[in-house]
């Protein structure tokens, strides 16, 4: 049995039902197709959602400023409500603490250049902004069975605070708000349905082969797999025509407990802290999220095959978050066992995400995330579609990037930044991109 669209998107995250989004909006019939159960139960369930600017390249920063005004005006950028709820954009704020090497003087220059506002704040200041909160520097962070993990601090921190970041309250429903809408525009979902190869005719894409048999034919085929992004670039041949890599790498994000008056309702600001390799942000109903910033010395678990690693997390890592962010923050009350979860980025080797074609004609690919693009979706859809269309007009988008101009500052983004072919770029070479 076979169907046809005019394009097929692999993946029904939110980065998948964004491009879903777009292309159905911009005429096209879609078929999205998701081995799992329903929208945004890939990696995007996962996802801590934080909204920031913090970012080492000017693309960058003008991306996730530029897409943190469609979850501003969530509605708007639908164009419609779900009857099933709504994302809900939280603004807390973020302090990021000056650490030796942080890059933090590049981020600020960037946020200089593109009109982000922010504070720095000296130790008193901070003490306002984190009520509770233990302002020792102790970097570099440390392992708890490494005799300095217990030395005092050194000096005091400083830090940049900037105001407008924030977090998506349900990511997993900020998926299928996209979702709900590109049905409107009449994308068809389909869920439980795997991709195990990508067809060819012709020197180019023709579309994709199910787990049942069945086909779809199509004549542009997007990868927005996640942490099976680059299984599926290798299903379909495209591996070795990129010059930068990617994948999957387990991650471990742990709940805490905190007292009244250190709770999101207190104002408390989420904090990018390199000083602990932590960051923090509280959430609503008095918890706060714990993740790592990939500290020298904590090792990365790399995972070969992303259908099969610990969706549990550790109790080592458990204990070596919990000590670190005791010692920040005394006050959270750590839980007797771990509480969290185990989940997988799709880590590009410069941290900085693919929204590109592949060297097979009309297969492209949103992918290499990388743990910081959920902020970055809906406006990940809208570059994917400049570039398929650009592409079927006859571009070339490798010879000549297609440039995007963001609507809430007019400026010009360089999707070549995002190629599969780009040089490295220098980045923090960490989640915090
Ligand atoms: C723990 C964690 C914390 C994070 N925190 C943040 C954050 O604070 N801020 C931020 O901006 N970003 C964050 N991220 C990153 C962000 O969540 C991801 O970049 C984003 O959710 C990826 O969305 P996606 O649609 O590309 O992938 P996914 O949500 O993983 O969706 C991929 C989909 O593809 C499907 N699929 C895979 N293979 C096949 C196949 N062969 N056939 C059919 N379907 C297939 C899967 O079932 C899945 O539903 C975090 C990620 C994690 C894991």
């Amino acid at each position: 049995m076979s169907d046809r669209a005019d394009a097929v998107v692999i993946g029904a995250g939110v980065i998948g039902s964004a491009v879903a989004l777009e292309l159905a909006r911009g005429g096209r019939s879609v078929i999205v197709v998701d081995k799992g159960p329903a929208a945004g139960t890939g990696s995007t369930s996962s996802s801590a959602s934080i909204i920031r600017f913090s970012y080492s390249t000017i693309d960058s920063v003008l991306a996730a400023w530029e897409a943190a005004a469609m979850w501003h005006d969530w509605a708007g950028h639908l164009g419609t409500v779900d009857p099933d709820g709504m994302a809900r954009f939280v603004r807390t704020g973020m302090c990021i603490f000056h650490t030796p090497g942080n890059g933090i003087e590049r981020v600020e220059q960037l946020w200089d250049d593109v009109g982000i506002a922010y504070e720095q704040c000296d130790t008193d200041r901070l003490r306002t902004l984190l009520p509770g909160v233990d302002l020792g520097a102790y970097f570099p962070p440390k392992r708890i069975d490494d005799p300095a993990f217990a030395e005092e601090a050194t000096s005091e921190l400083t830090a940049i605070f900037e105001p407008e970041s924030g977090f998506i309250d349900d990511p997993m429903l900020a998926a299928r708000n996209l979702a709900y809408t590109a049905k409107q525009h009449g994308a068809d979902f389909r869920f439980h349905q795997e991709v195990v190869s990508i067809d060819r005719a012709h020197g180019r894409v023709a579309g994709v082969t199910l787990a049942s048999g069945a086909s779809i034919e199509a004549p542009v085929v997007v990868n927005v797999g996640g942490p099976h992004s680059g299984l599926i670039n290798r299903m379909a041949g495209v591996a070795e025509g990129m010059r930068i890599g990617h994948r999957p790498l387990r991650q471990e994000v742990f709940t805490v407990e905190a007292p009244i008056g250190l709770r999101l309702e207190d104002g408390m600001p989420a904090t990018a802290d390199l000083d602990i390799g932590q960051y923090l942000r509280p959430q609503i109903g008095g918890t706060w999220l714990v993740g790592g910033t990939e500290p020298e010395c904590d090792e990365l678990h790399w995972v070969d095959d992303p259908d099969h690693f610990d969706e549990y997390p550790t109790v080592e890592q458990f204990e070596i978050t919990m000590m670190r962010v005791a010692r920040r923050v005394p006050e959270f009350g750590v839980p007797h066992r771990p509480v969290g979860l185990a989940a997988l980025y799709d880590v590009a080797d410069d941290w900085v995400p693919f929204y590109d074609k592949s060297d097979l004609p009309g297969f492209f690919m949103a992918c290499g995330t990388s743990g910081n693009q959920f902020k970055n979706a809906p406006l990940a859809g809208q570059f994917m579609k400049a570039i398929i269309d650009a592409e079927s007009a006859g571009g070339d988008h490798d010879a000549v990037p297609v440039q995007f101009v963001g609507a809430r500052t007019g400026r010009t983004i360089d999707l070549g930044a995002f190629s599969r072919r780009r040089e490295k770029a220098i980045t923090s070479g960490t989640v915090m991109g």
